[in-house]
């Protein structure tokens, strides 16, 4: 996949190592400050989650520029889980574009858990790609179209996404298989919702696969930056997603991105990001940065406590909100005179 003449503008300029170490610096406070905290719990759902050791805690940032600082267990690999869904549904509409998308997969908050077994009545179709009944039907769209080459391909343009190649963690996607029984229950749900027309199994085998690759904080965060960068992989220059699909991604991530604690986190955040149960977080600062988080222990929500916090000082600490008083704003307007 290409998308080269939708890319004119993204033009990296180096970060300045004082820029960098700040950013460092940041990342190290933050993590002495919340390294203490022990609040909230591994996902027990997935046996193999309940098992991994609940006190790593790892922080990166990658930029625009291509420049990466991490700290902590920021090497440590586990899995994905739904952070997957926001990078299968850009792929979704790189392959097939607005229309189709919109045709099997929503666009609104849907308030409920996750993992509900439900659709929105209105449409007959889940109300969003960030929650598991619309992750499937991504996945279930994305088999249908690339056939059993699917995953394949899934795991290549994430592995183009984060700049190396990742792998599957069997055991988490075994134990996945052997108790996603919910996600099933989806699966059936929307096959016979005609959102797709391929074995419910086969479709299930995308899902548990591409929520048990395996990442690290400092994956997360280029794969962040990929999406920051106008889906560019600003280390390696690889295009992998095009503009529109990005722009589509981020939307849905700032409003349905952290289950029901989205509209807590656009408030305290203001940015648009995704969490899974494997303890990570992505947040993303258009045309700048990615940020990765990893911290296992989960709040009510789903969503990693140490991680979070640690998203909240960053966004404190460096006015990445969107809508705090020190966002600049769009660059275009600023470069009209008067608005200076
Ligand atoms: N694989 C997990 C599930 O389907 C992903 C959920 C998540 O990270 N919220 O239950």
């Amino acid at each position: 996949m290409t998308h080269a003449p939708e890319h004119p503008i993204a033009v990296p300029t180096p970060s300045t190592s004082q820029s960098l170490q700040e950013i460092e610096s940041l990342l190290l406070e933050h993590y002495a400050q919340y390294q203490g905290n022990q609040d909230g719990a591994l996902a027990n759902y997935i046996p193999e989650l309940a098992k991994v050791p609940p006190d790593q805690f790892g922080l990166a940032v990658a930029t625009h520029a291509g420049d990466v600082v991490a700290v902590g267990d920021a090497d440590v690999p586990f899995t994905i889980q739904s952070i997957s869904k926001a990078y299968n549904f850009a792929m979704l509409l790189d392959e097939v574009g607005r229309d189709e998308t919109y045709a099997a997969v929503g666009v609104q908050p849907s308030g409920d858990p996750f993992n509900a077994i439900t659709l929105d009545a209105r449409t007959n179709r889940p109300f969003n790609p960030m929650v598991n009944a619309g992750a499937i039907a991504v996945a279930g769209r994305l088999r249908q179209i690339l056939g059993a080459g699917a995953f394949d391909r899934v795991l290549e343009v994430f592995s183009l996404a984060a700049g190396r190649t990742l792998d599957v963690d069997e055991r988490v996607f075994e134990s996945e298989r052997e108790t996603g029984h919910r996600n099933r229950a989806i699966g059936h749900l929307l096959r016979a919702a005609e959102v797709f027309d391929v074995p419910v199994d086969e479709v299930l085998d995308v899902y548990f696969r591409q929520c048990s690759i395996r990442v690290t904080a400092r994956d997360l965060a280029v794969m962040g930056a990929t999406l920051a960068n106008l889906g560019i992989n600003p280390c390696t220059r690889q295009d992998v997603f095009g503009m529109d699909a990005v722009r589509d991604t981020l939307s849905v991530m700032f409003t349905c991105g952290m289950y029901d604690g989205a509209g807590d986190w656009a408030t305290r955040v203001g940015l648009p990001a995704k969490s899974g149960v494997g303890g990570g977080i992505i947040a993303v600062v258009n045309r700048q940065i990615g940020i990765g988080v990893f911290s296992p222990r989960l709040d009510e929500a789903g969503n990693s406590v140490r991680g979070k916090l640690s998203c909240i000082g960053l966004a404190d600490g460096l006015g990445l909100h969107a809508f705090d008083a020190t966002n600049p704003g769009s660059s275009f307007l600023r470069g009209m005179a008067k608005w200076d």
